[in-house]
């Protein structure tokens, strides 16, 4: 289960418009409410996210209580303010998983709008220092594709247990909670494809044994459907397929508490989790979403840059 502790955010990504116009925070109170629903659910992971989940006031209260409740914890942050909050982070997170989409100050400025490399940095490494599981997360784009090697290698001197690789979403105007017409000129261009297939390959070579041991999280094959995603932007490709089961064992809650399938596609307007979460998921117009999704009738599905995919245990 995604938790948005908020929709506010410390940073300022030109990707995104929860910085813009989020207001809303989780309570304590709304996600002890959820607990029953949660368990009758038989959920494990709670991911919390947002916005930035640390400015929720009352983060750590609530990852105190997931976790008292035997639920596995991870935060899903910016790192803005990781540092100062580290050491009760470290202990009450399973993982950790930072955003850093640059190699240097510049290009970290230049993708999320502050200028906080440096303590983005000590963040994550303040946080590793407690023996927390810590991950970075890249998302990749034209200002940062050619630092794809520096970043695994910036992730390891930090500390982190993983770096992971994901493209930059130009395709769905509506993820992000984006209001306004969206700058999609993120994406790489046609003459920088042959760039980023050049760096992957460089990748492949001088770093394999990131590959072989899992610190870089995706295979080489799932680096080049990143290449084939901006193909497919810059009208030179079609979109790799996508498989995708999260909606059959994830859901998002929002902060104002709205219950959705997954982060790119809405649920009904009144499907709250305050009426508990079950009874949400498990609506007639919910389920019709979820049979809709699976049967490939999303629009959001074919260019998705996040698809999961899980066999049933
Ligand atoms: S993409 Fe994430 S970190 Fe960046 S402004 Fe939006 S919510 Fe904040
Ligand atoms: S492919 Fe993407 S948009 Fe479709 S259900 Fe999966 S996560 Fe959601």
């Amino acid at each position: 289960m995604t938790l948005y502790l908020s929709e506010r955010c410390n940073s300022r990504c030109r990707t995104c418009d929860y910085w813009r116009h989020g207001r809303r925070d989780l309570s304590l109170a709304a996600v002890t409410r959820l607990l029953p629903s949660l368990h009758r659910l038989g959920t494990e992971t709670v991911l919390l996210s947002g916005g930035e989940p640390l400015l929720n006031r009352e983060w750590a209260d609530i990852a105190s209580l997931l976790a008292g409740e035997g639920l596995d914890t991870w935060l899903l942050t910016s790192g803005l303010s990781l540092a100062k909050h580290a050491r009760r982070a470290g202990g009450l997170f399973r993982a950790i998983t930072v955003s850093l989409d640059g190699a240097d100050p510049e290009t970290y400025a230049a993708i999320r709008g502050v200028d906080a490399f440096g303590p983005v940095c000590k963040g994550i490494r303040a946080a590793a220092d407690t023996g927390a599981r810590v991950t970075v997360r890249v998302t990749l784009q034209r200002a940062n594709f050619r630092q794809m090697a520096a970043l695994v290698d910036l992730a390891r001197e930090l500390g982190a247990r993983q770096v992971s690789f994901l493209a930059v979403d130009v395709a769905n105007p509506h993820a992000f909670a984006r209001r306004d017409d969206f700058e999609a000129d993120l994406a790489l261009r046609p003459e920088e494809l042959g760039q980023l297939e050049a760096v992957i390959c460089a990748l492949e070579r001088e770093r394999g044994e990131a590959f072989d041991s899992g610190f870089i999280a995706e295979s080489p094959a799932k680096l080049r459907r990143i290449l084939r995603y901006f193909c497919a932007v810059c009208g030179l490709d079609r979109y790799p397929p996508v498989r995708c089961n999260a909606p059959e064992f994830s859901a998002v809650v929002g902060a104002e508490g709205r219950v959705s399938p997954c982060f790119f596609i809405a649920g009904p307007g009144d499907a709250w989790a305050c009426d508990g979460l079950d009874r949400a998921l498990n609506r007639a117009d919910m389920a019709a979403l979820r049979s809709d999704i699976r049967a490939g009738g999303r629009p959001e599905c074919a260019t998705c840059v996040c698809s999961m995919w899980r066999e049933r245990a």
